[in-house]
């Protein structure tokens, strides 16, 4: 499992939950390939979410596409037909068009004003209650974006995990594996570890106690 961007910890506020995005690594790879190939322009995609828990979002395996699109090296705008094909893929799958990502070409992996406005003004037409913002680099760093726009307006930040494609299998061969193979020690507390360090007997001690 590689964690790609945490930009929270809780530790601080042991209220807060950071929503994650999780990613098999196929759909982090064909991302970063399309971010690659486009570069130094930009490109402009889609993905299908599965809400696990409430803080817990799946890009659904294979559910990461393009559609036709305007691009620059500093924007890329889906056209009208883009969009309604993403919408109408959606539909078609029973599932949620629930997150937008698009590349940085060579730049940083960050939300810029712009994109900050894009998925501000996306909510104003009232009909979704969250959206996903994604942005990637050709080096492959990625952040994303909750932003909910119903009940309350609020984005937060995301972890962005990316897991392997047989994720379940692995997980079930290596949880046997260390319960196999890996012992669990206590840590020693220094004073005991003291204590259990044999003491010095001079030889004349070892004589009386024969
Ligand atoms: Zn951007």
């Amino acid at each position: 499992m590689r964690i790609l961007s945490a930009p929270l910890t809780a530790k601080d506020a042991p209220k807060l939950v950071v929503p994650t995005l999780f990613i098999s690594s196929s759909d982090y790879d064909l991302m970063l390939i399309y971010a690659q190939t486009a570069s130094p322009q930009e490109v402009n995609g889609y993905g299908l979410i599965d809400q696990g828990a409430r803080d817990q979002f799946i890009l659904c395996p294979g559910g990461l596409f393009i559609t036709d699109q305007v691009v620059t090296q500093v924007s890329a705008k889906p056209t009208a037909v883009g969009n309604a094909y993403a919408g109408n893929r959606a539909d078609e799958a029973g599932m949620t068009l629930g997150l937008q990502w698009h590349s940085h070409g060579r730049g940083g992996a960050y939300h810029s004003p712009t994109d900050m406005n894009t998925a501000h003004n996306y909510g104003r037409v009232g009909t979704i209650d969250w959206m996903i913002w994604v942005v990637i680099n050709d080096r492959g760093d990625v952040v994303a974006r909750l932003e909910q726009y119903a009940p309350i307006r609020i984005g937060v930040p995301m972890t962005v995990i990316v897991v392997p494609d047989n994720h379940q299998q692995l997980l079930e061969q290596v949880t046997d594996d260390i319960a196999r193979h890996v012992r669990v020690e206590t840590p020693p507390i220094p004073s005991k570890a003291l204590a259990a360090t044999p003491a010095f007997v001079s030889p004349d001690k070892k004589e009386n106690t024969k």
